[in-house]
């Protein structure tokens, strides 16, 4: 899953996704983490539409029920399922109600403003005791690096999408860099709290849930632990009602049992998972220039030069350092098998990469999928002239570009 830079999106009030892959977890994977650690969560069961259902459902009476399907993306509240069915957050007081919402969500494919056009399919619901919220706060802490370390954003205007909050009223966000080796101290999570408008006995009570978040954050290598809503319920609770975690890839062999928990290719953005498998990072953007790079820096400055030339990418798929030619060819085809993608941008900067190994895949990979979008390539670095050859030695439609802007202003230009 792609990991949003909230601390770059909330100081330039611009929403940047960074195509890095990092481990994701269900909500209720994410809830079972929390739970370890004390954070205060409702109570749950996992169903999956098997015969042990109904026993499940046995096990556990609340005065109100909460039915959330179990996707890697968020906006599932507001979003519609592929068989019509509105919405894959539900609150009933009806016991009855638990399991036929959980028969209309299983086996559906769940669409919501962070999933693909055609959805994402639910295989899991959970079902939690629900709650009396009375205000939706917004707390996130990831690793950044404009920091160096740590940060910590909060902000009292929760349970929406907390881009819009960035960009219309960016003055109800609060970044707080933490010290990585230091619990956050008293008076900074008592500051936190109040910012967040809780109030009485409620302000010790969030100061403490943001501790223990930040313990969990340490303890497990996360890079991201996003809570949206952190609600405070008519009881003065303050409690995680939603919660994303994004782990360190690089530790997975300390936290074998996180990685172990990977969650079924279904449930993530099957275009991500496709380009996994070949070790590339796949992020999905709304444009339509599919953009092969390589590397998370160089993506963000193809992404800048396209927009700076009026144009909007469509995808990033970075194809990182050590690339083969198979890895390119699976590329291409999974930025052109995106019905969005008029264009394909390759920008590619070899240092490590051999920009022979990128010419000789774009051309292998052209011809076996008839490419029949306009394509411009920008190579620099090692082997540059080579590649040049190759691609000019195709007898394909390519355009070369000299520099970054050369070919980004070629890409807008082709699709017009
Ligand atoms: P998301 O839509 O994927 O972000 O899923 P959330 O878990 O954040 O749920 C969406 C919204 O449903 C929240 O912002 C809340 O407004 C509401 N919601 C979720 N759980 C409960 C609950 O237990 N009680 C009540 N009253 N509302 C809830
Ligand atoms: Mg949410």
């Amino acid at each position: 899953m792609s990991f949003l830079l909230k601390a770059a999106v909330t100081a330039r009030n611009i929403v940047y996704k960074v195509p890095v892959r990092h481990l994701n977890l269900l909500e209720f994977q994410s809830k079972d983490l929390l739970q370890k650690y004390g954070v205060a969560i409702q109570q749950f069961k996992v169903l999956d539409n098997s015969k042990a259902d109904a026993e499940v459902v046995k096990t556990f009476e609340y005065p109100e029920y909460v039915v959330k399907a179990q996707i890697l993306a968020g906006g599932r509240g507001k979003g519609t399922f592929d068989n019509g069915f509105k919405g894959g957050v539900h609150i009933t007081s009806n016991k009855s109600e638990v399991l036929s919402l959980s028969q209309k969500m299983i086996g559906n494919r769940l669409i919501t403003k962070q999933t693909p056009k055609s959805g994402i399919m639910v295989n899991k619901v959970m079902v939690a005791r629900s709650v009396n919220i009375t205000r939706e706060t917004y707390l996130c802490i990831l690793l950044d690096r404009e920091h160096n370390g740590p940060v910590l954003i909060a902000s009292p205007a929760g349970g929406v999408d907390i881009e819009a909050v960035a960009e219309e009223t960016p003055e109800k966000i609060k970044t707080v860099p933490l010290d990585i080796d230091q619990p956050i101290p008293e008076a900074t999570l008592v500051e936190v709290a109040k910012f967040l408008e809780f109030k009485g006995d409620a302000v010790k009570r969030c100061a403490a849930e943001i501790q223990k978040l930040y313990t969990l954050f340490k303890a497990v290598d996360a890079v991201q632990i996003e809570i949206n809503p952190l609600a405070e319920t008519d009881k003065g609770e303050v409690i995680s009602v939603d919660a994303k975690l994004n782990f360190d890839d690089n530790a997975e062999f300390r936290q074998k049992d996180i990685f172990s928990m990977d969650i079924t290719e279904e449930e993530s953005d099957p275009r991500e998972v496709e380009a996994a498998k070949y070790n590339l990072n796949y992020v999905a953007m709304d444009g339509n220039i599919g953009c092969l790079v390589n590397g998370a820096g160089l993506a963000m400055a193809t992404m800048d030069i396209i927009k700076l030339n009026g144009g909007e990418p469509a995808n990033f798929l970075d194809v990182g350092g050590g690339v083969k030619e198979d890895q390119v060819a699976k590329a291409f085809e999974i930025l052109t098998a995106d019905p969005k993608v008029k264009g394909i941008l390759v920008n590619v900067f070899g240092g490590i990469v051999n920009c022979a190994t990128i010419a000789n895949g774009i051309v292998a990979a052209s011809k076996k999928l008839q490419l029949n979008v306009p394509l411009v390539v920008r190579l620099e670095g090692t082997n540059v002239n080579q590649a040049r050859e190759i691609l000019k030695n195709s007898g394909l439609p390519i355009q070369t570009a000299s520099d970054l802007d050369d070919a980004a202003h070629k890409a807008v230009a082709a699709l017009k």
